[in-house]
């Protein structure tokens, strides 16, 4: 089963910030890009292990390598300790309390059902079309996050579903919003045994295989767990957005920056499924790059005095082709973005 493409609207307004706050979020990335830069240098590709050595371009200060042997992006340092907790760990450490405001209510409804009850709807669809009746199988999501894509299954109508994720603040987020305890927390150094033992026939990664210091060895916890037949992904592409990026670094880098430290390709999936003996079932390309670029030529124009006129023009003129031009690369898998349906082949 094959999709391709998706509306850029919903998009576009829950991401107006990117338009609107372009210098800010561009300083912080600047700041993250420096930080990374101090790490120690990876040597080896994160998708296929293999030594990495060549740099094929750099942006922000930041290397970047493509791997020789099966194609992954890497960039040039480590996703260390000391870089992820700067990223990830939550200020203040301690989860609290609150009350949730009906507007907050309405924003976390709003954003399960734009953005993430499209990816539910995917997965529903596709293990129907493999002949599964999703209803009768068990999920667990990793990295549930606030539990956005939780929520969006049950919307679907399923009920078998575990979220696990090692934020309590996002955690009692998630349960907050379920009213019931949908989302549980565990020690990020547990994720890996927790992926050996979950008994869930289906297992989704939306969203936080790049962010993985270790994916390999999840994967290979997913392989050995018998009771995982389905593995639902969602990753960040080696796609025209990093060439979009890399020709505008005063306008905020959407895709390759911050936590992306690297990004998969066809070709790194492939060798991913080859290693860890996994088959495509259904795949959905869909991506950013049209929006990306038409957000940097607004950024750039809105600049300037003498450019601020074309800037209206300019978004009329573009803004009502960006999904038909967006299809055309997501037809070409050079999308910035994919989700997999994979089968684990066991034999024997
Ligand atoms: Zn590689």
């Amino acid at each position: 089963m094959q999709k391709y493409g998706k509306p850029s609207a919903p998009l576009l307004s829950h991401k107006s910030h990117f338009f609107d706050e372009n210098a800010a979020l561009l300083q912080r990335q600047i700041g993250l890009a420096a930080l990374y830069a101090e790490q120690p240098r990876r040597l080896r590709c994160k998708a296929c292990d293999g030594p990495v050595s060549e740099v094929s371009f750099s942006k922000l200060g930041i290397d970047y390598l493509v791997c020789p042997r099966c194609g992954h992006l890497n960039g040039a340092f480590e996703d260390s300790d000391a870089f992820c907790s700067e990223l990830y760990v939550e200020a203040g450490g301690a989860a609290y309390a609150r009350d949730y405001s009906s507007a907050d209510r309405e924003a976390y409804r709003r954003r399960t059902e734009d953005i993430y009850l499209p990816k539910a709807r995917f997965l529903v669809d596709a293990l129907a079309a493999k002949g599964e009746d999703p209803n009768a199988l068990s999920y667990a999501d990793f990295g549930a996050g606030s539990g956005y894509f939780v929520s969006a299954l049950r919307a679907t109508g399923l009920t078998d579903i575990r979220g696990f994720e090692v934020s309590e603040t996002q955690a009692s987020l998630a349960n907050e919003m379920a009213g019931e305890a949908v989302v549980r927390t565990h020690a990020l150094g547990d994720t890996v045994s927790l992926a050996g033992e979950v008994d869930a026939k289906v297992v989704s990664l939306i969203g936080v295989l790049e962010h993985l210091q270790q994916p390999r060895e999840l994967l290979a916890a997913l392989k050995d767990n018998e009771a995982v037949s389905y593995l639902y992904i969602s990753v960040p592409l080696f796609s025209p957005s990093v060439f979009i990026e890399a020709a505008f670094q005063d306008v905020m880098q959407r895709h390759l920056s911050g936590g992306h430290t690297h990004l998969y390709s066809e070709s790194s999936l492939d060798w991913t499924c080859r290693e860890f003996g996994m088959n495509r079932v259904a795949e959905w390309w869909f991506g950013g790059d049209v929006m990306d670029l038409y957000r940097s030529i607004l950024v750039r124009l809105s600049a300037s005095d003498k450019t601020a006129g074309a800037a209206e023009l300019w978004t009329g003129m573009m803004k009502p082709a960006i999904d038909a031009m967006q299809e055309a690369l997501d037809r070409r898998h050079l999308s910035s973005e994919v989700h997999m349906l994979l089968q684990f082949e066991r034999h024997g």
